[in-house]
């Protein structure tokens, strides 16, 4: 494993904690080496994800999680942006309506898994049931605290046919959110983003970051790592999401299909 990913996986079994972590640490790195890199690495992801795609018997699933304003939205546009639409998925899960209210909780995660040859981006996922649902009481203990142990064999399931997975919780702290938050209500061209819900969130700040421990250390497992990416300056945050999204796709050894036919006997007009 590289350097990045090995300081910031979450060790399948550790008992990690939050408040150890510095949401503006950058691991040595400044802004214009990271900015460097970051441009590499999507020239490198693009060529990954085309193999992907030519391999076409395995898929890339990438979930992102995060407090409101922790950056899923500027992560997706930034370190995708360099992808080939027709390989990409992006599923955004909302509270559950319709259909996904009459159903259990993974049924609309399991439809979004990208098929094979494709890589599936979830901003938010099936976690929220360990984390908006605990954190506000939405299904009793009983029933959120099991679900852990689910989600762990819903995604050995998904790693046993063939999903390769990787989480990234962007991880801001207190005050970088209050500072995005006025940055939404002071820039006209941001005010769309600004919900007032979300300030009725940050008043659970502390149970988010409970909420958030539990799901890193119950599951974060060799075969579906969790990492935690330091996430107040964006440009690091860029950079390691880059930086492990390559060096889980070179993990994958992902070869090109042999040729259909003998091309070397093709002769034609
Ligand atoms: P946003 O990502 O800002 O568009 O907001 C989506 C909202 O949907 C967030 O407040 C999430 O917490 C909420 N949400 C997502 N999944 C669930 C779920 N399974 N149960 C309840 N709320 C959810
Ligand atoms: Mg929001």
């Amino acid at each position: 494993m590289k350097q990045l990913a090995r300081e910031l996986i979450v060790k399948p079994g550790s008992d990690i904690k939050l408040h150890k972590v510095d949401p503006g640490d950058t691991c040595g790195y400044d802004k214009d080496s990271c900015d460097e890199r970051l441009t590499k690495n999507l020239e490198r992801l693009a060529v990954l994800q085309y193999m992907l795609y030519a391999e076409a018997k395995r898929s890339l699933l990438v979930v992102l999680q995060g407090i409101d304003a922790g950056g899923k939205d500027g992560t997706i546009k930034h370190v995708m942006s360099g992808l080939n639409p027709q390989g990409v998925t992006v599923t955004s899960f909302k509270v559950p309506e319709g259909a996904e209210k009459r159903h259990d909780y993974l049924w609309r995660i399991h439809q979004a898994v990208p098929e094979w040859g494709k890589m599936g981006i979830f901003n938010r996922s099936h976690y929220e049931d360990v984390l908006v649902v605990r954190v506000h009481d939405l299904v009793p203990k009983k029933v959120w605290s099991r679900r852990y142990d689910e989600i762990n064999d819903f995604e050995r399931m998904l790693s046993d046919s063939g999903v390769q997975i990787v989480k990234f919780l962007l991880y801001i702290g207190k005050d970088e959110q209050a500072r995005r938050f006025r940055e939404r209500i002071e820039d006209k061209h941001k005010n769309w983003k600004f919900s007032p819900s979300d300030l009725k969130e940050r008043e659970y700040w502390d149970e988010y970051i409970d909420a958030y421990q539990d799901m890193l250390r119950k599951c974060s497992k060799k075969h579906a790592p969790w990492y935690v990416i330091p996430a107040n300056n964006k440009w690091f945050r860029n950079l390691a999401v880059s930086q492990i999204l390559c060096d889980t796709l070179e993990g994958m050894d992902l070869k090109f299909p042999k040729p259909v036919a003998d091309l070397k006997g093709i002769k034609f007009e």
